[in-house]
């Protein structure tokens, strides 16, 4: 079943076009990375999807629904949760308290004990540390946090911007092992920015590369990062 499509959008940011109609399919519980250099717009097109930035054409459909146009808390009660770039956390605030900010719209107040169970048990790490500042963190924690907070909204795809920014190979292992399992035993939908393929390459799923706002190559993720016609496309020769 096609849980989000994404057809012909274009975003621009005044005068510039960060996206000019970029179509796409995800499958209920595919894993899909979406990889390109710098500006080619992968950013704007989890934003789009959010509904952080308007698509000027194009429609966005999310289980059914057009979401275009939509407010990122629509979007959200909907079940798409977009981790930003950057980890933001709220380093002030409680650990538990960060996770539960991912709560705070949901109605279905019971689920949401069990779902913070739930986190814990998949990070442990935060259980342990629940009552400590955010601050206290290191940067592979919070991208931790972050995940677990997005987690918290009950999400049925997950779109996260680069989460290997910044982080040691060994860090990067274990938030992709954490991805996994969930995709695994939530039936969790994954969506992807990385700027590299090695890890596109390792976890398998399908890839869209996109360069100067467009979907320049589409296709299974192992295959593409093997060959050539990747590293030629995402460099925009060949
Ligand atoms: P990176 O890997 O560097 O984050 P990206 O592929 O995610 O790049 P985007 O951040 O989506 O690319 O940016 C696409 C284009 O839109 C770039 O040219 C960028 O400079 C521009 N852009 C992004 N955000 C804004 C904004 N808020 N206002 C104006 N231009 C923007």
């Amino acid at each position: 079943m096609t849980l989000l499509s994404v057809d012909n959008i274009t975003v621009r940011y005044g005068r510039l076009t960060a996206l000019r109609g970029v179509s796409l399919k995800i499958e209920d519980g595919e894993t899909i990375f979406v990889t390109g250099p710098n500006g080619a717009g992968k950013s704007t097109l989890l934003k789009a999807i959010a509904g952080v930035v308007p698509a000027a054409e194009g429609a966005i459909v999310l289980g059914g629904q057009v979401i275009t146009g939509a407010s990122p808390e629509s979007t959200a009660r909907l079940g798409f949760s977009m981790v930003p770039e950057g980890r933001h956390v709220f380093g002030g605030l409680t650990i538990e308290e960060n996770l539960m900010l991912g709560a705070g719209m949901r109605k279905d107040r019971a689920r949401v004990g069990e779902d913070l169970k739930q986190v814990y048990d998949v990070f442990p790490m935060l259980r342990e540390r629940k009552d400590k500042p955010a601050g206290v963190l290191s940067g592979g924690q919070q991208q931790m946090l972050v995940i677990g907070r997005a987690l918290m909204t009950a999400p049925r795809l997950i779109a996260i911007d680069e989460p290997s920014l910044g982080l040691a190979p060994k860090v990067i292992d274990q938030v992709y092992e954490t991805l996994l399992k969930l995709r695994d035993s939530r039936g969790l939908t994954l969506l992807i920015v990385e700027q590299s393929s090695t890890r596109a390459m390792m976890t398998g799923g399908r890839m869209i590369l996109l360069r100067s706002g467009q979907v320049v190559l589409e296709g299974d993720a192992r295959t593409l990062a093997r060959g050539d016609t990747l590293k030629k496309a995402y460099f925009g020769y060949g």
